[in-house]
């Protein structure tokens, strides 16, 4: 695809990532599958390539790259492997974003070149039990007691949780009138309690765990943004969501171009009626409407990760960009199994994880019908 914007090391990036995601990651995928193991050999090999830091600045600790790059590589990972492009956008967008955008020097500094070299992961601790798509519902607390906040609560689903050296979370600084602020907590934080790992329909070999704060101490140092950013956590997870949303699109986007990619070959070779199968309309229809979609969704995306290069809003934009991703990915990998026929349905073809896998696109940062809201909101405003 020739695009005004792709520069050569978009290109590049492409190439590289795709190399590794084809030879590394896809011989082992369908066992994690099954196993659920976190891959961290393939952690370690994505920071000696560079992978874990790829919009950050080079002083920074990352590869100096822009967010169209970063996009590229999730798409390029998730080709192959939802897991691991989840594992991959869930620590850049999710885990060190927030910390380099709204963090005080301070906490960049102690923070975001460990995360962008691939020192260690990140994560990003929103959702809780009873705050799902309505995020300002929040129980988790932080009191002040001294130079510290004492946290106490639970958060749920959280991506890379059991692996991450940071978790970015959001807590109740205030309940009357109501203010969230956000939080650092370290790996090993006396209070940090890991739950259970959650066993999940697809991304299987990515990691969400259930955490919990119990009487956990968090230094005022962590705060994010310092003392005079208090309660303005939700607006930074909000904001950061905008910019996540990319990159589950990408996600889903490399899923669909996944699912295409092993349909092609299987339609060419597979004969029924005495030809190959892709010589029927019925089937090649199909391959035609999953390329027009994965082009459409490109281009949404790509346009968005150029919105946020240029400093752009980019909210409903980036809600279009994944609600229509996730949906061409879940069209795409249901295609892909329907012309490999029983093929199809057997784990060793990849396909039926396709589909698992892009579910997740629906759901995570937001579900599909969250998106709507975002986008019917741009257009209507808030309706009394
Ligand atoms: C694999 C995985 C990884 C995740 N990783 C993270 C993570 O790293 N960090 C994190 O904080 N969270 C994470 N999440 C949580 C995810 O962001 C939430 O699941 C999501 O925001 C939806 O919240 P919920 O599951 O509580 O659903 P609910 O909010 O309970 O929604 C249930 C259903 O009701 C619908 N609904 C709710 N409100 C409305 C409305 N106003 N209008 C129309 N429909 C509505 C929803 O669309 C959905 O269909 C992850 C989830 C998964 C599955």
């Amino acid at each position: 695809m020739n695009l005004i914007y792709l520069k050569e090391e978009h290109q590049m990036i492409r190439e590289a990532v795709r190399e590794f995601a084809e030879k590394e990651v896809e011989p082992g995928e369908v066992d994690r599958d099954a196993t659920m193991e976190f891959p961290l050999d393939l952690v370690e090999k994505m920071r000696e390539l560079a992978l874990l830091g790829i919009p950050f600045p080079e002083e920074w600790g990352g590869a100096g790259l822009d967010n169209l790059a970063y996009t590229i590589a999730v798409e390029e990972l998730s080709r192959v492997s939802g897991s691991l492009g989840l594992t991959l956008a869930a620590h850049t967008s999710l885990g060190t974003s927030p910390i380099y955008e709204f963090g005080t020097e301070d906490q960049k500094r102690r923070f975001v070149p460990k995360l962008a070299s691939g020192e260690m992961l990140g994560a990003f601790a929103l959702t809780e039990p009873n705050a799902g798509s309505d995020a300002q519902g929040t129980q988790t607390t932080a009191v002040r007691d001294g130079d510290d906040w004492i946290i106490n609560g639970q958060k749920v689903f959280c991506t890379n949780g059991g692996y991450a050296g940071t978790i970015i979370f959001t807590a109740l600084t205030s309940r009357e009138p109501k203010q969230i602020s956000a939080f650092i907590v370290e790996k090993g934080t006396p209070g940090l309690v890991y739950g259970k790992k959650e066993d999940k329909l697809g991304c299987r070999a990515s990691d969400t765990h259930v955490i919990h704060f119990e009487d956990c101490r968090v230094p005022n140092a962590n705060l994010v943004g310092g003392e005079s950013e208090l309660g303005k956590g939700f607006k930074f997870f909000m904001k950061t969501l905008d910019g996540g949303r990319i990159s589950i699109g990408a996600m889903a986007l490399g899923i669909a171009q996944g699912a295409l990619d092993k349909a092609i070959p299987f339609v060419r070779e597979r004969r029924q009626f005495g030809k190959p199968i892709g010589s029927f309309q019925g089937v090649a229809f199909r391959l035609a409407d999953m390329e027009t979609e994965i082009q459409a969704a490109r281009h949404l995306l790509y346009h968005c990760a150029w919105l946020k290069d240029t400093g752009q809003p980019l909210e409903h934009q980036s809600a279009m960009a994944k609600l229509f991703a996730s949906e061409v990915a879940m069209r795409a990998a249901d295609s892909a199994i329907q012309v490999l026929g029983a093929c199809g349905y057997m784990r060793e073809y990849h396909v039926e994880r396709y589909l698992r896998d892009a579910k997740l696109c629906e759901i995570g940062e937001g579900t599909s019908e969250i998106q709507r809201l975002v986008i019917s909101r741009h257009l209507l405003g808030r309706l009394t």
